[in-house]
């Protein structure tokens, strides 16, 4: 989830003004924490305390105003209506990421990212966009290849994962939909090779920088299991005392309920060995090894 902060972050200042240079360093110049991290934190605070959805998300962008909400998004907090508005934009997608970082199967992750998102984006395009970015979180967190998580969420979701950075660069504009920006927030965490590069890659789609590095921030979080140190002490300098709370909450909760605790199942064999059984997608449990 702080993956996911230090994207947006970092990507704050690229948001309209695309950075151009190959090589370049993150935590330049003016960065500011946005709405990307204001609502991801919401929803951990959502998770955490079980406050419902959509009165947090109120809550949070009245409490920080003036964070680069979208014009719908904005409009919605500031009235007094608990409706949905039929959004596909990327706002369900780039505030979700706690919940692949929290719940330990499949079917919750995915639920779970599913009422986050219908609150407000409630086109089949916005619980898709959250539904995904979760799910790569997921498989990320549970040490599976790139190549699994990009099968996964091309056969599931039916985005196109098999294009690269390069050929999606020639045509690529700013775009805030979840179908114009999760595949490829997804694909530039595919082509990291650390943490770091996925924030760049993303950011150097010159398309939605903050929200689609919180993304791919995100995702190479789960994947890479470390964050350069300078980034988080950048980060935690800039997000306000409430933020950093919740996440020193929220990490050691998620640390108790973690994957390893829950989804391994080890059965008594006849012949006295055990068998150890690893809770995988959603394809069931898969056999890992025998010990006695
Ligand atoms: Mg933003």
């Amino acid at each position: 989830m702080l993956g996911a902060i230090i994207g947006d972050i970092c990507g704050s200042i690229y948001e309209f003004d695309p950075v151009k240079l190959n090589d370049f360093t993150l935590m330049l110049g003016d960065v500011r924490f946005t709405d990307d991290s204001v609502l991801t934190i919401a929803t951990a605070d959502s998770i955490l305390n079980n406050k419902d959805f959509v009165i947090n998300y109120k809550k949070y962008a009245n409490d920080y105003p003036f964070r680069g909400y979208g014009g719908r998004f904005q409009r919605w907090a500031w009235s007094k209506s608990l409706e949905p508005y039929g959004s596909y934009g990327n706002g369900s997608a780039m505030r979700v990421s706690a919940v692949g970082f929290y719940y330990n199967n499949i079917d919750d992750v995915l639920e779970k990212a599913r009422q986050s998102a219908e609150v407000t984006h409630n086109h089949i395009e916005g619980i898709k966009g959250a539904q995904a970015i979760v799910l790569a979180i997921f498989l990320a967190r549970t040490n599976h290849t790139r190549e699994q998580i990009k099968d996964e969420i091309e056969n599931r979701f039916n985005y196109n994962l098999s294009r690269k950075l390069a050929d999606i660069d020639k045509n690529y504009c700013f775009n805030e939909t979840c179908q114009g920006t999760v595949p490829e927030a997804i694909i530039a965490f595919l082509e990291s090779t650390d943490f770091e590069s996925a924030i760049k890659n993303a950011i150097l789609l010159r398309g939605d920088a903050d929200t689609q590095a919180c993304m791919a921030g995100a995702i190479a979080e789960a994947y890479y299991k470390e964050i350069p140190q300078y980034l988080k002490d950048k980060a935690f300098e800039i997000i306000p005392k409430e933020f950093r709370d919740i996440l020193d909450e929220f990490y050691k909760k998620s640390k108790l309920r973690s994957i390893h605790n829950v989804s391994i199942n080890i059965e008594r064999k006849n012949n006295g060995y055990y068998k150890i059984l690893q809770n995988t997608i959603s394809k069931g449990f898969k056999f890992i090894s025998d010990f006695r």
